[in-house]
């Protein structure tokens, strides 16, 4: 499971209304929770399903799935029902839609206003079906596919226009009693993305979902999203994620877990302290880190494991550590909660390291 109680965390959360996507509570000081999006047609029940299955697996919390067309709507039902985590519908273009996937049992509906025609004239009767159905919302406002009367006003997709589009959607629901929302102004460049949370921060207390979109293949995703979120989650802002790659969406989820996890929002499961290495390492760095992280893979305590090049700074950050080596000579000093446990030939250094994590892990049990 998912540890509820954060580390040590970067700031006080900013103060936000709580909703509940499906059992996951977002805002209101729940935990930040990690989300992302199948890329399977989801008419394709099985392959849909499946995604979830590997989705839930690496930890994702929040599964969103596109609805482009009446057999993805007509899909709707049955995979909100197997799915092992609450299934967002993602809805761009028909209204019709939102009320299938609001009938369907999904756990929440994204809608982008911008994209839907006569988006206005509908809300009441989205609301009402909401509300009935106790199925929240997202204002998903998005740079591409800003509101055109927005466009005009202010030349381009600033944060103020994003920030205005969304609490203008956010009004329309709201004259409706409506408030069950949670809003997202996704950019793909972080310093307009960033600009554009603040200001909605600023201005709101609808719980955030955060996203840099289009984010790009994984180096450059990953680092956008790493950076665009540090920023905001370091002043307490944001409370659901989800990292955008043009990569499987498992490795979202992965990025989204660290991203968290170095942040402190999140307890950290396995850490590896790791050296970069220099001219003074006796040992090969890079392969012992590897490794180590190979052989530990898909443990599930938090342990933190120091793999160190040397004797300058190994034992000190070994010590630190639940665990670690620090090489020299050939050989590996094993430490253990700070104490030296023995020292061991190069060779044998990955496995005892594995050997002492599994006692430690039967501890902390
Ligand atoms: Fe270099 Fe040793 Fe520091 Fe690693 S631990 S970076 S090898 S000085």
């Amino acid at each position: 499971g998912v540890p509820e109680v954060p580390a040590r965390p970067v700031a006080p959360r900013r103060v936000s209304r709580q909703i509940h996507v499906g059992p996951v509570a977002v805002g209101g000081g729940a935990p930040v929770s990690v989300q992302s999006m199948t890329t399977t047609r989801t008419s394709d029940i099985g392959a849909t399903l499946q995604q979830i299955a590997e989705l839930t697996a690496s930890g994702c919390q929040i599964v969103r799935v596109a609805c482009p067309t009446q057999d993805d709507a007509d899909a709707l039902a049955t995979i909100a029902r197997k799915s092992q985590i609450p299934v967002i519908a993602d809805i761009h273009f028909q209204p019709k839609y939102v009320f299938a996937a609001i009938e369907a049992g999904c756990a929440a509906v994204r809608v982008n206003p911008g994209n839907i025609k006569k988006f206005d004239d509908q809300v009441k009767e989205i609301a009402r079906a909401a509300r009935d159905h106790g199925t929240p919302v997202r204002i998903g406002v998005n740079a591409g596919s800003l509101d055109r009367r927005l466009l005009q006003k202010y030349g381009k997709a600033t944060p103020e226009a994003l920030v205005e589009s969304a609490l203008w959607e956010a009004s329309l629901f709201e004259e409706h009693d409506f408030r069950d929302l949670k809003i997202s102004v996704k950019h793909n460049d972080p310093v307009v993305m960033i600009e554009a949370y603040r200001q909605l921060a600023e201005s709101c207390d609808y719980p955030l979902h955060l996203g840099v979109t289009e984010a790009g293949p994984a180096f450059q995703g990953t680092i956008k999203s790493a950076v665009a979120f540090g920023a905001l989650l370091s002043r307490g802002i944001g409370d659901t994620i989800r990292v955008s790659l043009s990569a499987p969406p498992a490795e979202e989820v992965k990025v989204g877990i660290q991203i968290l996890e170095s942040l402190g929002l999140r307890q950290r499961r396995l850490e590896i302290v790791s050296c970069p290495s220099c001219g003074r390492a006796q040992v090969d760095v890079y392969k012992l880190a590897d490794e180590v992280t190979a052989g530990l893979d898909g443990m599930d305590v938090p342990l933190r494991v120091a793999v160190m090049g040397c004797v300058v700074n190994g034992p000190g950050e070994a010590r630190e550590a639940d665990l670690g080596v620090a090489s020299g000579n050939g050989k590996g000093q094993i430490f253990v909660k700070g104490e030296v446990v023995k020292t061991v030939p190069e060779s044998r250094i990955v496995e005892t390291l594995i050997e002492e994590a599994m006692k430690l892990a039967e501890q902390m049990k």
